[in-house]
């Protein structure tokens, strides 16, 4: 019998954090080695649809990874207001094409409102500040009492990333998180968006590897961190929600 299969999900958050973090881990370790469309099966029978699936619309693989596994699943969309038309294009692409439920996240302020408030281009002052208002506040309030979120968090897109776990428990949001790609290269996200002919946001291909907010995002040189262009010219290399 392996860990997976005497863990009792629902009752993840009852357990002593020491005997949880341990628990899931040891799933997580049973999952090493399987392919993302075998980790997305094994969320799909543990969690059911109380899973929600976090999208930047960079390119739409882990809803369509998903979507299969969980009809119309909920695809979560941070839309901070500050995107590239490219991206809200590629996000309403998605959500034509796919079986799924986008669900856009929106900070409590519009853009005008945070303006008013904190001055225009808070993005280039406190970006930290800017980013807990616009993605990290909305991504915990969308999380909220739900069992487990899927993200599409590679090893290879840089040092932040290179240990990730498959399954963790999230405890800046209380739920299981579940990072199916972990284990991707840059080839194997090509193969699987060519082989499936999904939407793609067109700014990857004129030099956007790592796609953000416009004020923060900037095209890299071939052969350089692809995610160097993310709040380049600061020491910022993550938004807060991972
Ligand atoms: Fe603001 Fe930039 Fe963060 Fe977007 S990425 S929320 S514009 S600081």
């Amino acid at each position: 019998m392996t860990a997976a299969s005497v863990l009792d999900f629902t009752r993840l958050r009852d357990l002593p954090a020491a005997e949880r973090d341990s628990a899931l881990a040891a799933v997580s370790t049973t999952l090493e080695g399987k392919s993302p469309q075998e980790i997305a099966t094994w969320a799909a029978n543990a969690f059911g649809a109380d899973v929600i699936v976090a999208a930047s619309m960079q390119d739409v693989i882990l809803p369509h990874l998903l979507a299969r596994v969980i009809p119309d699943v909920e695809v979560l969309f941070l839309e901070t207001g500050y995107h590239f038309a490219e991206t809200l294009l590629t996000r309403d692409l998605a959500a034509r094409a796919l079986p799924i439920t986008v669900v856009n996240a929106l900070p409590r302020q519009s853009v005008a409102e945070q303006d008013a408030e904190y001055g225009e281009k808070l993005h280039d002052r406190d970006p930290n500040l800017c980013c807990f208002l616009r993605k990290v506040e909305p991504l915990a309030r969308s999380l909220e009492g739900r069992a487990a979120w899927v993200t599409g968090v590679r090893r290879a897109e840089g040092p932040t990333r290179a240990n990730a776990p498959i399954l963790s428990w999230d405890e800046a949001h209380d739920l299981v998180k579940i990072n199916p790609l972990v284990a991707w290269s840059d080839e194997d996200v090509e193969a699987y968006q060519v082989e499936h002919g999904l939407p793609r946001n067109p700014l990857v291909a004129q030099g956007y590897p790592s796609i953000g907010c416009a004020p923060c995002t900037r095209k890299v040189a071939p052969g350089e961190d692809p995610r160097a262009g993310r709040w380049s010219g600061t020491d910022k290399t993550e938004c807060g929600i991972h």
